[in-house]
């Protein structure tokens, strides 16, 4: 059975000043206050002065491959050693022009040309609102006539991801569409289906996320089912909980609508692992990865791989984890042989903050999480320790 606890090689790739850093910078983001207090300050300093340097070398650094594809190339190495995979993942967030969105196009274009043929490198990713405005996905959620000039808007929207799902198919390479909110999530999956009607006809290279901390998402695995075993497609499926689970409370508690939300966490769970066992029994119509710190998740998949008689190295399931979190899960599990990567965001110091933001308040918010980090960094200081 996987042992997670092995910290040897879940930090093997850190040296003793890493290990004290991601130390007190767990330390730091578990201050509640502070992580509710710096994204405003940030905001309201960013004019004037923005510590670009402290900033890089501490939180960019623990979740930030590097501010460019060529400075992500020490971590692509890095976790190469470990036998762990990188998907480069552009994390330039809340810039709305359209030049921005042609940028991103490029940037994930050249993401592609970076990953081909390039074994270490399995996928790529975008966010959909990098090519859109956030509010024009959310009018064709709801359904709301467009003007002709949303229209031709909404077009190019469509294009770009065209243009990336249709490159990542000459590449050979898969292409992973990050989930959003609710309240633009059907525009994203409409696209979705779209491109895997186009895409997915001999093998999966168009992948969709399940966020399973909706109650709706077994129903839209099966529809989705239906739908590629009539019309003879591949199905390609990241599973993840969710990331926006107080934004979606908040909006559905002040709107007055059905929490789209699972009650509690135990439900998520749940669902997150009927959903695991639901794509491998279908396994001969879905590829799918694993997206998940949650260990048990990952021990119920690899479980269910042994059950099923599926080899750790079969391509249609992969494990992933976000960089600068739960090593010791990609690490031991790189060094068992299951096929398992690391998403690798990078961009520049400034354009990648509100991504780290959530992610210092995802570690803040979701309990253990932080907790589970600083006392495997502590075993590891310890064992170190004791072995000089
Ligand atoms: C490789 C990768 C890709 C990702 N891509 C996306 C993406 O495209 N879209 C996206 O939204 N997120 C994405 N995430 C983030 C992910 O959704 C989670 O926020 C994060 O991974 C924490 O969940 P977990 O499975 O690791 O496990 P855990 O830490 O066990 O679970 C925490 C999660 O459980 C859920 N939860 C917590 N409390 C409750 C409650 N009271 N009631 C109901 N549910 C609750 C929330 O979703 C919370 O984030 C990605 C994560 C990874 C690792």
């Amino acid at each position: 059975m996987m042992d997670f606890d092995n910290t040897e090689i879940a930090f093997s790739g850190k040296s003793n000043a890493d290990l004290t850093r991601s130390y007190w910078l767990f330390k730091i983001i578990g201050w509640n206050w502070l992580i509710k207090i710096g994204p405003v300050l940030l905001k309201i300093f960013m004019p004037l002065w923005f510590p670009i340097p402290i900033i890089k070398a501490t939180i960019f650094k623990q979740f930030c491959g590097g501010e460019s594809i060529a400075e992500c190339e020490q971590k692509i190495a890095e976790l190469s050693t470990l036998n762990v995979k990188t998907i480069l993942d552009y994390s330039v967030e809340g810039k709305e022009e359209e030049t921005v969105f042609d940028e991103n196009l490029q940037e994930a274009l050249a993401a592609i040309k970076k990953a081909n043929g390039n074994p270490n490198i399995p996928f790529s990713v975008f966010k959909p609102t990098g090519f859109g405005r956030f509010d024009l996905l959310e009018k064709v959620n709801a359904k709301e006539a467009l003007s002709k000039n949303e229209q031709a808007e909404f077009e190019r929207v469509t294009n770009r991801i065209n243009t990336i799902c249709s490159a990542g198919q000459k590449a050979n390479l898969p292409i992973f569409i990050d989930a959003e909110e609710t309240w633009i999530q059907n525009t994203i999956d409409d696209i979705a289906l779209e491109m895997m009607r186009k895409y997915n006809k001999e093998k999966a290279i168009v992948y969709n996320t399940a966020q399973m901390y909706r109650w709706d998402r077994i129903a839209y695995l099966k529809d989705l089912k239906a739908i590629a075993e009539k019309e003879n497609f591949f199905i390609g499926m990241k599973l993840v909980r969710g990331a926006y689970i107080e934004k979606e409370r908040n909006r559905a508690k002040k709107m007055g609508y059905e929490d789209p939300m699972q009650k509690t966490k135990e439900n998520t769970d749940k669902g997150y692992n009927d959903a695991l066992k639901f794509c491998i029994e279908n396994i001969e119509k879905v590829a799918f990865c694993c997206a998940s710190h949650n260990e048990k998740s990952n021990l119920i998949l690899i479980k269910l791989m042994q059950q099923h008689n599926i080899s750790t190295t079969d391509n249609r399931i992969y494990f992933a984890q976000l960089l600068g979190m739960s090593d010791h899960i990609s690490n031991n599990m790189g060094e068992a042989g299951y096929n398992v990567a690391k998403y690798v965001p990078y961009g520049p110091v400034k354009d990648v903050t509100p991504y780290l933001i959530r992610r210092a308040e995802e570690n803040t918010s979701v309990a253990g999480q932080t907790g589970r980090e600083l006392a495997l960094i502590k075993i590891e200081q310890q064992r170190r320790k004791s072995n000089n």
